[in-house]
C-alpha cells in the first residue's frame, strides 16, 4: 500500500474483472506470497479471515445495523460485497488485541530474555471500505509518524496490499460521507473494486491506485472498462451516498466540545453508558494498550503481553494516589472529546472515520452522532438564542 498515494495523480482507468477474474486476482496475490484476508460469514456476522477463492465470500449476504443491533440478512441478489462494515475491523491484524512483548526464563543462574518479534505474514486485505482505509491512515499516524514508531505495527503494515471495495449499501449507523471518508475510496488502495451485480454480467470495475496494483492487475485477465461500466460504477457510489444512515456536522465540533466540558448531556449519556468498553474495542482507530505480566505454570517463565485497553475502564486513569477519572460521564466525555476534538491537537486529524461500529456495538445503543447533535443544538440556542 502507498500510504501517501496522491488521489489526484492520473492512473490508467483500469478495467473490468469477471467473477473468474476475481478468483484469478486472489490467486495472483497468493502466488506473490500474500496471506489474503477477506470477508466471510462466521457465527452470524461478517468477519475478516483468510480466504482462498470467491466461494469463501459472503455471497448474497447483507446486514442490518442500528444502535445496539447487528444482524445479517439475505439479499435479493448475489453480491459478494453487499454488506456494510463488519463488526470487527482490520485493526485486529495490524494492532492485534494481544501481542507478545517478551518471555523471560531463569536458566543456569541467569535470566534469558527472548523478545524476538514474531515473523509477520505479508497481508493482502480484500474488501476494505473507504472508512476503514481512513481508520488505517489514522492509526498509521498514531503508530508510525512519531519519534518512536511502533515496531510491531510497522512490521505488520509494511507490505500491506489493499484491495478496496466501494460501498454499495451503507448501514443505518454509517456516516462516512459527512466525515469526508467515503463511501468510495479515493486513496491508500492498490486496487479498488466496484461491484456491478444484476444485468447480464456480474462484474467488478477495477481501478489501480499504486504501481503495485497496476502490476497485479496486469497479471490478471480483465477487459477494458467501457463508458457504460464507469457510469454504472459511479451510480453505485451515488446511490450509497443517498442511503447513508446518519450524518455528523463536524464544522465546529472541535471548539464545540472543548467549550462544553460542563454540558449536562455528559451526565445524561453517562447515566446510560455501562462503561463496558465495546465502543473502544470495536473502533478501528482506538489505539490504547496496557501490558500484562503472567507466569507460565509449567516453566515458571515470565511473559509480558501487550493487550488492548479501554478509556472506559476505571483503572485506565490510575495514577499514583488513585484513579483520576472516577465517573462514567467523565469517561464518556474523555472518549468522545478525544475522538472528535483533541485528536486534532495531538495527531492533526479526527479520531473518527464515521464507520458507525461504536453505535452498532453499544449494548445500550448510544449514538455518537446523536450526542454531538444534542450538544450542538443547545450550544446554538445558548450562543445565538435561536430556538429549535
Ligand atoms: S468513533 Fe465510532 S464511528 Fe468513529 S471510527 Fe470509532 S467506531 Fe467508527
Ligand atoms: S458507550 Fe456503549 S459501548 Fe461504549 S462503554 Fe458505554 S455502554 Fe459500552
Amino acid at each position: 500500500m502507498t500510504p501517501t498515494a496522491d488521489p489526484t495523480q492520473k492512473r490508467p482507468l483500469g478495467g473490468v474483472l469477471s467473477v473468474e477474474g476475481l478468483d484469478a486476482l486472489l490467486r495472483q496475490l497468493q502466488d506473490r506470497g500474500y496471506l489474503v484476508i477477506g470477508p466471510i460469514v462466521q457465527d452470524g456476522a461478517v468477519t475478516y479471515e483468510p480466504i482462498a477463492s470467491h466461494q469463501d465470500l459472503p455471497r448474497g449476504t447483507g446486514d442490518e445495523q442500528r444502535p445496539g443491533m447487528y444482524r445479517l440478512r439475505r439479499r435479493d441478489d448475489d453480491a459478494f460485497f453487499g454488506y456494510a462494515s463488519a463488526p470487527a475491523s482490520w485493526k485486529r491484524y495490524l494492532f492485534p488485541a494481544r501481542s507478545p512483548l517478551f518471555r523471560a526464563e531463569r536458566s543456569e543462574g541467569s535470566i534469558q530474555v527472548d523478545d524476538t518479534p514474531p515473523v509477520q505474514p505479508r497481508y493482502a486485505f480484500v474488501g476494505v471500505r473507504s472508512c476503514e482505509l481512513a481508520a488505517i491512515a489514522i492509526q498509521n499516524r498514531v503508530f508510525l509518524d512519531s519519534n518512536h514508531p511502533d515496531s510491531t505495527y510497522a512490521a505488520r503494515s509494511k507490505d500491506l496490499f489493499v484491495v478496496a471495495v466501494s460501498c454499495s449499501d451503507p448501514a443505518g449507523t454509517c456516516f462516512c460521507q459527512s466525515m469526508g471518508t467515503g463511501p468510495e475510496a479515493q486513496a491508500m488502495f492498490d486496487l479498488r473494486l466496484t461491484e456491478l451485480v444484476g444485468g447480464s454480467e456480474h462484474r467488478f470495475v477495477v481501478t489501480p491506485g499504486s504501481p503495485a496494483g497496476e502490476q497485479v492487475l496486469a497479471a490478471v485477465p480483465h477487459r477494458p472498462a467501457t463508458p457504460a461500466d464507469v457510469t454504472a460504477a459511479t451510480e453505485v457510489t451515488q446511490r450509497a451516498k443517498e442511503r447513508m444512515g446518519r450524518s455528523m456536522d463536524v464544522t465546529d465540533v472541535h471548539d464545540l466540545l472543548l467549550r462544553n466540558r460542563e454540558h449536562p448531556r455528559w451526565k445524561d449519556v453517562g447515566s446510560r453508558c455501562l462503561a463496558c468498553g465495546n465502543c473502544t474495542f470495536a473502533c478501528p482507530t482506538c489505539f490504547c494498550s496496557d501490558s500484562e505480566d503472567a507466569n507460565e505454570l509449567g516453566t515458571g517463565a515470565a511473559v509480558r503481553t501487550r493487550a488492548w485497553a479501554s478509556c472506559f475502564g476505571l483503572d485506565y486513569s490510575s495514577m499514583h494516589g488513585g484513579t483520576i477519572r472516577t465517573t462514567i460521564p467523565g469517561r464518556y466525555r474523555q472518549w468522545m472529546t478525544h475522538k472528535l476534538a483533541t485528536w486534532f491537537d495531538q495527531f492533526g486529524t479526527s479520531g473518527c472515520a464515521g464507520c458507525g461500529r461504536c453505535i452498532t456495538m453499544c449494548p445500550v445503543g448510544i449514538d455518537i452522532t446523536e450526542e454531538v447533535k444534542m450538544i450542538q443544538e443547545s450550544d446554538r440556542v445558548k450562543t445565538t438564542g435561536e430556538m429549535q
